[in-house]
């Protein structure tokens, strides 16, 4: 049944209609002309009162409800303004505003998580830096050896603070879409091997092994941006050094498709607990908290962060395979070049 404020009013209006053609017809001595000047009086003032009072207060805002539906099939809102469809559109309407205030109160919420998180990787570089200057103002400056070691020590933590500065600067940017990707051909191969060049010492110090595995086609050439899967590749290559014991291997292989080759970097490491594999990719999330802290090794927790959204924005995505005291095997694809 279609209602509207005319439908409405005209059903109010005949109601008081009656009603005041009744009284006056009693009380007037039974007289027709005044009760039929009251019944119209009623009637024009009744309609014009109670559809001005509905269209204002409610229709209006009912009808802004069921624009954007009835739009799409050229039919006025009013025609269509039955029972059913006020109840769906204030259904529709409840559910939206309700998804609203689920998204605000889920972004209140990271941004807490996101300060906290921040807090408390700043603080870590910052203490240490901070200690050991006092420390040396405090007298320790006065012995050569351990002036050195100290001030050592305070520009690591320093050096740490800065990765994790321009870490998280890229990730903020990576998530606000302030980089684009640039996007050209060029031969995965000898990328790896730039990776692989620039980690060498870092490996050597290990003493893992970095390699590639059976499948590396030398001239296998993909679209995408240099810079960013050049990062991509050193964070996961880093990561297979860093949570790899002593004399292990990071290897990377390579599977290509007809349109696509899968990139992987294996390694035969600590590897990570199931619960934890889908945890990983979140910024500054760590299996062991307590063992990689920034000034320790250099990693900031944002790592895997930073090599999820560069392969998102290449419309790619970070896999992981890994078991626990046996190695990890993380994966991604990219499109081939001709
Ligand atoms: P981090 O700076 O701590 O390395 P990442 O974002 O790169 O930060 O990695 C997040 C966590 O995932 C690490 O702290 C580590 O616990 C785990 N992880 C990443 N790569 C590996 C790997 N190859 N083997 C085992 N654990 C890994």
């Amino acid at each position: 049944m279609n209602v509207n404020s005319h439908s409405i009013s005209l059903a109010i209006s005949a109601l008081l209609t009656v009603a005041a053609g009744t009284v006056a017809y009693f009380f007037n001595g039974h007289s027709m002309p005044v009760t039929v000047k009251t019944a119209a009086l009623t009637l024009i003032l009744s309609y014009l009162v109670s559809w001005g009072v509905l269209e204002l207060m409610l229709f209006r805002g009912i009808r802004k409800l069921l624009v954007p539906a009835d739009n799409n099939d050229g039919n006025s809102p009013d025609q269509k303004l039955g029972f059913k469809n006020i109840k769906e559109a204030l259904i529709s309407y409840v559910d939206l505003k309700q998804l609203e205030i689920d998204q605000l109160k889920k972004m209140a919420t990271y941004r807490q998580e996101f300060l906290a998180d921040i807090s408390h990787e700043l603080k870590t570089p910052i203490f240490a830096a901070q200690g050991y200057v006092h420390t040396l103002l405090d007298g320790a400056i006065e012995d050569p050896q351990v002036k050195m070691r100290f001030l050592k020590k305070a520009a690591k933590s320093l050096d740490g603070l800065d990765i994790l500065v321009q870490d998280l600067l890229t990730l903020s940017r990576l998530e606000t879409g302030q980089i684009k990707m640039d996007v050209q051909s060029f031969s995965i191969y000898e990328l790896a091997l730039e990776v692989f060049e620039q980690l060498e010492d870092k490996s050597r110090r290990k003493n893992v092994k970095l390699g590639f595995g059976s499948g590396v086609y030398k001239d296998v050439m993909v679209n995408a941006d240099y810079h960013r899967i050049f990062q991509v590749l050193r964070n996961l290559v880093l990561n297979g050094i860093n949570y790899t014991d002593e004399d292990g291997r990071v290897v990377i292989d390579f599977v290509p498709t007809r349109d696509q080759v899968t990139i992987h970097i294996k390694d035969n490491g600590r590897g990570i607990p199931p619960e934890h594999l889908d945890r990983i990719f979140q910024r500054f999330y760590r299996v062991e908290k307590s063992r990689t802290k920034t000034t320790n090794r250099g990693g900031t927790g944002l790592g895997l962060a930073i090599v999820k959204h560069i392969l998102e924005q290449h419309g790619s995505q970070i896999r992981v395979k890994s078991t626990l005291d046996k190695g990890s095997d993380f994966y991604f694809d990219l499109p081939k070049a001709e």
